[in-house]
Order: structure tokens, then sequence, then C-alpha cells
């Protein structure tokens, strides 16, 4: 393959830009390819090289890359009518009106401008609703770019994740080992008092797709409702992809207090969103007296977007292609590591998977588990699956990230350069598509 267009722009952009890109996962060693365009479920990069692409953008694309005509009409004529207005439109109320039909726990919404702002705005709501200060984390969950969750450590000792945060944001920030039950209650029996939320990913979709075991969600939701704490899940990924429209909390049957949402629900286009009781969404200003603002918020290219993105998925059988795709994928990479690498492990559900590359497994299996690992107790593999940040943390990063992903990409297959984050299937892929990329897994692994 040839790579000088991208190797010449990406000289170009060390120069004016940090590390050269504008989110530090799109580094990817020697030197990223430049994308040139989209074509439905494929990109082509500036030297024309073409790739099956699983990355969608880390998320939002779950149409792939062509919008379908009623997205792209939508899109166009907002933009050709003046792209914002500092004032609000009908195309907001009607998505914020989608989003509280469809979402079990939802009543009302504010949309804002990106995942991060949305956890920023969530953790500040349940401060100002609970008057407390301390929230709990998951080891391993990722909620953007912001001070109050940007934090290692364990339980009450944490400190923040990197340069430029003060220890003070970290004090308030309190971890546990996802799916860990006893965790949960100690954290809350030493500090239950001051805890004005617990923020989770429903399944943690940063740290390599680690789901639930049963019960856990539900301990977490008792322990909040125990101690007058709220429940907040973070469905900026899982959002309008695990378990549809209803989303991962339907999924589940839990009832969080606020979930945070981005990537689907913006169509492509930046977005975030908090959703909740209204209750407890109507103490953000001016309704209440959290502030909450923000000049591009429900920007109306965005709000249709999402809106006909939305839509069109609920009126086309969206959520059966991908999830049908997904499944067709874990069960082919399942066959595949059994033969040759029986002790890395298939994860992901619905439109999402990951081979992780475990350790925790032994080398050998008398079954396989249906569809990646969804920790169900039946399942052969249950004892091995990962369960928290501290499997995944053992698994064979260098081997992915040195010799596996740049030989996917070689035969023509864009996956995440980093082994832990969700890769994702989406409706223009096709079944061969899934077959093209159970080849190229088989020869790379
Ligand atoms: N929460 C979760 C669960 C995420 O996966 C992400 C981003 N991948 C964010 C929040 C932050 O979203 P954004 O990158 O749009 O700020």
């Amino acid at each position: 393959m040839n790579h000088e267009q991208s190797r010449a722009l990406y000289d170009r952009a060390l120069s004016v830009m940090p590390g050269g890109v504008n989110s530090s996962v799109r580094a990817i060693r020697p030197y990223p390819f430049f994308v040139q365009k989209g074509d439905g479920g494929h990109v082509v990069d500036a030297d024309g090289n073409r790739y099956l692409d699983f990355v969608m953008g880390y998320g939002p694309l779950l149409l792939g890359h062509d919008m379908p005509e009623q997205v792209q009409s939508a899109v166009q004529r907002r933009a050709s009518e003046g792209p914002m207005y500092g004032a609000p439109t009908e195309v907001e109320v009607e998505l914020a009106e989608f989003v509280a039909r469809h979402v079990p726990s939802v009543e009302m919404v504010r949309f804002v401008n990106s995942g991060t702002e949305a956890t920023v705005s969530a953790v500040r709501l349940a401060r100002g609703y609970t008057g407390r200060d301390k929230i709990v984390v998951m080891q391993g969950g990722y909620h953007g770019a912001q001070e109050s969750t940007l934090v290692e450590g364990e339980g009450d000792d944490t400190h923040p994740s990197s340069p430029g945060i003060p220890e003070r944001f970290a004090e308030h920030t309190l971890t546990v080992p996802f799916n860990d039950e006893e965790a949960a209650h100690t954290v809350f029996a030493k500090h239950g008092d001051d805890i004005a939320a617990v923020l989770t990913e429903p399944i943690l979709g940063n740290y390599g797709i680690v789901h639930p075991v049963e019960g856990y969600h539900e301990t977490l939701r008792n322990l909040c409702d125990e101690h007058g704490s709220l429940l907040v899940f973070d469905e900026v990924i899982t959002g309008f992809r695990v378990g549809g429209l209803q989303c991962a909390q339907g999924k589940f049957d839990i009832d969080p207090d606020l979930t945070t949402f981005g990537k689907i629900v913006g169509g492509g286009f930046p977005v975030g969103a908090i959703g909740g009781k209204s209750e407890i969404i109507e103490q953000f200003t001016p309704a209440g007296d959290v502030f909450q603002s923000g000049t591009f918020s429900g920007h109306p290219v965005t709000m249709a977007a999402g809106l006909e993105t939305l839509r069109y998925a609920a009126e086309n059988d969206v959520y059966d292609h991908v999830n049908g795709l997904g499944e067709q994928l874990r069960l082919g990479l399942q066959d595949i590591l059994e033969d040759q690498a029986p002790e890395y492990t298939v994860v992901g559900t619905d439109s999402m998977f990951k081979v992780v590359f475990t350790r925790n497994a032994p080398d050998s299996f008398e079954g396989h588990c249906e569809a990646g690992c969804q920790q169900r107790e039946d399942c052969p593999r249950y004892e091995h699956c990962p369960k928290n940040a501290g499997d995944i943390k053992r698994a064979e990063t260098e081997r992915w990230e040195r010799l596996f992903w740049p030989e996917m990409k070689d035969q023509g297959v864009f996956l995440t350069a980093n082994q832990f984050e969700s890769q994702f299937v989406c409706d223009a892929h096709t079944g061969e598509d899934i077959e093209d990329a159970l080849e190229a897994y088989k020869e790379a692994i």
C-alpha cells in the first residue's frame, strides 16, 4: 500500500497541531492514514487506499458513511437556511421528544456539544441536586476529557491521571472495580452520605467491552436509593446502539436517574445530551439554579441529522441488520480463536465487537459461548471473560499495536489502534464484508 500522501500530510500536521492530530487516539504509529472520504462501510485514504471501516468515527456512525436521502436532505436544508441562530428551533424540540419517547428513564433532555460536555454537566447537576461533592466511577471507565473523572487509583486513594488537574478534583472522585459488588458496598458504607452520584457506562465500552454480571446494576441502583445518591448511566457509546432505541438501560431494565448521550444522537455531527427525570433535569438553568449553557447547544444541523438518523433507524430494521452482522462477526471470530488463539477473548454485544488479547483464559475450552462475552453463567468461558479493568489490563497491548493492527490495516481493515476501544458494525456493512473481515482476522491472528 502506498501512503505517500498520508505521510506528507502528517509531516505538515506535526508542525501545526500537537502530535499532528486533534484527538489523541488518532495518532497511530508511525503515522495515521489521512481520510479522503467515506463510502458506505468503507473509508478511502488520501492515497486512494480503501479500508473496511469498523472504527465508524468511534461510534457515531450507526448508518455508515453515506447519509440516507432523508438525513442528507434535512442536513442540507438546515445548513442552507443559515446554520444556527442563538434562538430555539422546532427541530430540537422534536429530537428531545423522540429521545424522551424511546428511552425509558428520560422525561427531559438538555442538548450539548460533546459526550464530555454531557458528563461534565451531569456531574455538576448531580452535585447541585444532592448538595454533595463526591462521585463514584469505575476503574477503566471513560467519561471524556473532564477534570472530575480523569482519575487513577482505588477507592478514596485517587489522583488525577493527567497533569494540569488539581489534586482536589480527585479527592472528590472515588473509584471501584466494575462488577465488584463488595467494593460498591464498601465505598457506600464509608462515604454514602457524601456521594452525589455513581457514574458508570452500562457496559464498559472504552476498556475492552466489559459486560455487567447479573445483578450488578441492580446493586448500584439499590445502593444509590438507600443513600440518596443518583445513578448516572453514561450511554455516550451504548445510547441508540445497544438495545436499539431503548438504549442499554432498556436492554438491562435499569432505571437510572440521569443518562448522558453523545455520538449517535447527533447523526455524525458534534453532540452530547443529558436526559433524565424532569425533577432533576429542571435544576438546570434557566428552570433551576445549576448553571448550564452553550452557544452551539441544540445546533439545528446536528439536531436534524440526529432526528432523521434515529427516524431512519426506527423505520428500516437497522438494529436487526447491524446486530445480526455483529453476531455473525463475533461467532466467526470465536471459531478463529478456538483454532488459533484460544486464550484470547471475543467481547461485545449488538453491533459492538472486539477481540481482546487476554491471557486470563486457559488454552482450551470444551465449548464456546454464543455471541461474545455476555457474562452468562452457563457459558463455558464465563470464568475467564474479563469482568473489570484489572482483567483487561493484562491483555497483550504490544502485540495488538505493533503486529496485529498494522497487519489488519495492510489487509484493508480499519480497526481502532488502541485494543481497548470498541469497534462497530454499521448499517452499510454486508454479510460479505463480515466474511472479508473474518478472512483478514484469520490471517493476522
Ligand atoms: N463517555 C463515554 C462513555 C465515551 O465513550 C466518550 C468518548 N468516547 C465520552 C464520554 C466523551 O465523548 P466526546 O469524545 O464526544 O467528548
